[in-house]
């Protein structure tokens, strides 16, 4: 697919309000409509105008875009599976939307009337700050709905079904009551085929007849870099399963971030620190250090350092693409506690080298305030 810019392709500025989104769409849609455009190519365009109204459409994915750019929230929202194929629709997008809300989803936001979705699940899932800063993909187990094998997804022994007594194969009864005001009919699904209208001819052993089968599924989730705890990944259609006739729930992985003994992160930057003796401070040095993916890096640190002072180096940090962030190295100047004779002689020196105010003005002269002139 031709990735593209989902603004660009509804044609629309990028402050573009809900009315905006919603016409160009219509228009496009339009368009575009494979019944109606002929155009070699009609097809994918309308797919990605689909696609792009899609997400433009939803205020919160709209959000996660404007914030992530068109490339890591596509690239986010590809999900991979390992073990079994067959089960298409899945996919990931990262939601950013905080803690709180999760409860939201399993709530009343998902009720319609007909045949119910499953519930979501959530998952909490733990990564390193190492993999946060990189990315990764992680296996993870769930328990997933499949159609039964061993009666094809039938539900029955022998493979055959026949049309449910109950409702006459339609799945759906009706329910009259009389009021007042006349008969009203209710449409409920048929409570002895679950919506199906057909029942086995002999109820499979392995799944009782249910048709489907719980089975563990190994699902390959992608952790984008950049991960902040608390972040969700959802995995669309694995989750509990629905009604007949219903999607499954969607499972959300949680996802939290250790700390690092090294490093810290802010943002898209790492901070780390190095020590260093007073006189590599004055003179300037070289110091190598290990990245947080295990490489050895030099440091230059340049002569008169001061104490807390950050160097910078350049795209060492969160690995986000197009725009990684840095590492902050703290230069901690670390005076020793005890020195060789040879070194306190030097030191000694060095001070009263000091002390004759060193041709110029007194070292710390300005710095203390006014110093009573005393003999030592
Ligand atoms: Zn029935
Ligand atoms: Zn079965």
């Amino acid at each position: 697919m031709v990735a593209g810019d989902y603004y660009d392709i509804l044609g629309i500025p990028r402050n573009a309000d809900d009315k905006e989104v919603k016409k160009a769409y219509r228009n496009l849609a339009r368009k575009y409509h494979p019944d109606v455009c002929k155009e070699p190519g009609a097809e994918e365009k309308f797919k990605q105008i689909n696609e792009a109204y899609s997400v433009l459409s939803d205020s919160q994915k709209r959000a996660q875009y404007d914030n992530m750019g068109h490339d890591t929230f596509t690239n986010a929202s590809k999900g991979s599976y390992t073990g079994g194929g067959g089960f298409g629709n899945g996919g990931f997008y990262t939601d950013f939307s905080g803690f709180g809300d999760i409860f939201d989803f399993f709530g009343s936001g998902y009720r319609r009337t007909g045949p119910q979705a499953g519930a979501d699940l959530l998952m909490r899932m733990t990564i390193p700050l190492e993999d946060a800063v990189s990315g990764t993909d992680r296996e993870v187990e769930v328990m997933h709905t499949e159609p039964c094998k061993a009666c094809d997804g039938t539900g029955s022994e022998t493979k055959k079904q026949n049309t449910c007594p109950r409702c006459g194969g339609s799945g759906q009864m009706r329910q009259a009551s009389s009021s007042p005001f006349g008969q009203f009919i209710r449409m409920t699904t048929c409570s002895q085929c679950g919506g199906r209208g057909r029942i086995p001819e002999i109820s499979c052993k392995t799944c009782r007849g249910s048709a489907h089968a719980r089975v563990k599924r190994k699902v390959t989730i992608h952790i984008p870099p950049g991960i902040e705890s608390g972040m969700r990944l959802r995995m669309e259609g694995y989750g509990e399963a629905g009604d007949y006739g219903a999607p499954n729930g969607d499972l959300f992985i949680e996802v939290y971030v250790q700390t690092h003994e090294r490093f810290t992160r802010e943002g898209d930057n790492l901070g780390t620190y190095i020590e260093i003796s007073p006189a590599q401070a004055i003179l300037g040095t070289v110091v190598e250090i290990e990245t947080i993916d295990k490489r050895h890096i030099e440091v230059k640190v340049p002569p008169g350092v001061q104490y807390n002072t950050s160097l910078r180096i350049p795209g060492e940090g969160i690995k986000r693409r197009g725009h990684p962030g840095d590492l902050m190295v703290r230069v901690r100047i670390i005076t020793p506690r005890s020195v060789s004779a040879e070194e306190r002689e030097l030191y000694q020196k060095i001070l009263e080298h000091e002390r004759k105010g060193n041709g110029k003005k007194g070292f710390f002269s300005g710095i203390m305030g006014k110093k009573k002139e005393k003999k030592s």
